[in-house]
């Protein structure tokens, strides 16, 4: 999961990065509205964790010309104490939650996972692809029912993969939603990345891979057997 938070209070914002990044999820900061707003519509981001005083354009403008474009991406507005007022703004403008200042840490992952876990009802915590499980709770990856152990890279990618499960990405497309956006798209790390997973996921015995090489074009992750009529190289 990919998350941008918009905060101006550089202690803050790295509190938030470092323990979001612990988690797991991939994190991007913005220290001022405009910058936030403008990353916030060119990239894909799975939720905001939005500052309401910030320099530049505050939260609240932010908030309203994001909703106003049509981005429906889960907000968590982080708010000053007591200001019931701006709770209320904040709700009212299309935020999804709101978190008074100072937070614990678990109280702001727990909010976290609440709006994400609201935005997709649809969606279970385990994403499987054949007899390969993640959970997107827990953040831990099985295969025959043992844990696979994932750098906070690898599950990100492999997250990524089977969101897009059976669909063929580029290595630029993967670039863009797991990595930062601002990644050099002529390195080869996709490939290196892609490498390790394989080592950790595979099985040895001659099965199909799950991962497919895409010649020329980049991956797929695929749990149903596909036409190879694709020049698949896997
Ligand atoms: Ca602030």
């Amino acid at each position: 999961m990919k998350i941008l938070v918009i905060e101006d209070e550089r202690k803050v914002a790295s509190f938030i990065k470092h323990g979001l990044e612990e988690e797991r999820y991939i994190v991007e900061t913005a220290a001022d509205g405009v910058t936030g707003l403008e990353m916030a519509m060119n990239n894909e981001f799975d939720a905001i964790l939005l500052d309401v005083m910030l320099p530049g354009k505050d939260g609240f403008t932010v908030l309203r010309e994001l909703r106003e474009a049509g981005f429906v991406t889960p907000i968590l507005m982080l708010t000053a104490r007591g200001t019931t007022e701006d709770r209320v703004q904040g709700l009212d403008l299309g935020a999804d939650d709101y978190l008074p200042k100072p937070f614990s840490f678990e109280e702001l992952a727990a909010r976290l996972r609440s709006i994400l876990r609201r935005s997709s009802p649809e969606k279970t915590t385990k994403m499987k692809c054949a007899d390969l499980v993640l959970d997107t709770v827990s953040h831990l990856g099985f295969r025959f029912n043992k844990e696979i152990e994932l750098t906070t890279k690898e599950y990100g990618l492999l997250e990524y993969l089977l969101k897009n499960k059976n669909r063929i990405l580029s290595r630029s497309t993967i670039t863009q939603h797991v990595w930062k956006h601002n990644f050099d798209p002529e390195s080869n790390i996709i490939d290196v990345y892609i490498k390790r997973l394989r080592a950790k996921i595979e099985r040895e015995d001659g099965t199909k891979p799950l991962i497919q090489s895409i010649r020329g074009v980049g991956y797929r992750l695929r749990d149903v057997p596909q036409d190879d009529n694709l020049e698949a190289d896997a």
